[in-house]
């Protein structure tokens, strides 16, 4: 999916990614466990000791911050919203919905559940701690356990911020369109919500830069610059959507369509069709009927010297529903699927004759006139 990150596990039929910048926040979660927080809260015990606590102190932060995650998911896939995937990031994680919650209180119930499992969360590990104590475990593990019960508060009360796109900024959001009967309007008070409290941050953050605290300084301006983003991004995502629901493939493809004949040789294919036509695939075809798509990317796979008596039948990538879509299908999905497999064009078809192409280009250049006209 996304080359910044990597897939670590699938769980419930959910793909769970890592973002490679968590492991950034790892290294830096661990480091000021080991160096600055089990050596105060356990002075008596030896460094590696507490590295060792930290290393498993970081793993159960990580198990709990996919049990969040999890909540929410398993809470859109019960009210028929499909999950593609979770990727954890920097601070918590994101679960990839290929569609918008149909109802105020579906997202309502979505938004809360993954605050809810980190305060449950939290709960547990304070019970743990006490019950615990009175059996006299070893300090050293309540330690962890403590350390445990206040990061998840922390990370629920942390998301329940109503500023969209964190759960509270949704939890806002279902409130906004109940009321306003208008999600376009109630995703954009909430990311404004949103984006007034990465600014909060950002000030604070300066301020403690100024104040001479280099280290939190720059955390906060960093969690303030990235939700920012983030609320633009997702308020973006809801104009596109709301633009573009209810128009069909058939009226944004391109009927007009270069194809290559299927026995056609590489070394002809390069010449006649990707240097004059510019395209960085072309779908193949045989006496009308689509055979597959020829992409630039296969024919840098072939040696040089092979062109003449490679064809192109034998590297395209042949028919099949990854990259073909019907006329009727809703651009949206299209999208989605465009997006899945990593890909900006996709054929339509129908009985096997190729009867046009889908490019994100397409899409977007629609787009952009729509919301224009509608200024
Ligand atoms: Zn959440």
């Amino acid at each position: 999916m996304n080359h910044r990150s990597f897939k670590l596990v699938t769980l419930f039929n959910i793909p769970v990614e890592i973002n490679y910048s968590w492991f950034i926040i790892l290294g830096l979660v661990i480091f000021s466990l080991a160096r600055g927080y089990f050596p105060a809260t356990d002075p008596e015990l030896p460094e590696a000791a507490h590295w060792l606590m930290a290393a498993l102190a970081a793993i159960l932060l990580f198990a709990s911050l996919l049990a969040h995650e999890f909540s929410h998911s398993l809470v859109a896939m019960r009210n028929n919203l499909p999950i593609h995937g979770i990727t954890l990031f920097v601070f918590g994680g994101v679960a990839h919905l290929s569609k918008e919650p149909a109802s105020p209180a579906v997202e309502f119930k979505m938004a809360a559940a993954g605050p809810a499992m980190s305060f449950f969360l939290a709960a547990i590990f304070f019970g743990l701690t006490q019950t615990l104590y009175g059996f006299g475990l070893p300090g050293y593990i309540l330690s962890i356990f403590n350390y445990l019960f206040i990061l998840n508060l922390a990370v629920g009360v942390f998301n329940l911020i109503p500023g969209f796109p964190l759960d509270g900024g949704r939890l806002l959001r279902a409130a906004l369109w109940h009321f306003f009967r208008d999600i376009k309007r109630a995703t954009r008070l909430a990311s404004l919500f949103g984006k007034t409290f990465a600014f909060i941050l950002i000030a604070y953050g300066l301020l403690n830069l100024f104040a001479g605290s280099l280290i939190t300084g720059l955390w906060f301006i960093f969690i303030g610059l990235f939700l920012q983003e983030a609320a633009d991004t997702s308020y973006q995502q809801i104009v596109m959507k709301k633009a573009l629901t209810g128009v069909r493939v058939e009226s944004v493809m391109t009927r007009s369509v270069v194809t290559v004949p299927s026995e056609i040789t590489i070394d002809k294919l390069v010449d006649e069709y990707f240097f004059r036509f510019r395209y960085t695939s072309f779908p193949v075809v045989k006496d009308d009927a689509l055979l597959g798509l020829i992409t630039l990317h296969a024919v840098k796979e072939i040696e040089k010297e092979r062109w003449p008596r490679v064809a192109a039948a034998e590297i395209m990538v042949p028919l099949s529903e990854k990259i073909v879509v019907s006329k009727d299908l809703d651009v949206i999905d299209a999208l989605a699927k465009m997006a899945s497999i990593g890909s900006g064009r996709l054929l339509v078809a129908e009985d096997h004759k190729l009867i046009g192409i889908l490019t994100q280009r397409d899409v977007i250049r629609l787009f952009e006139l729509k919301a224009r006209i509608e200024e």
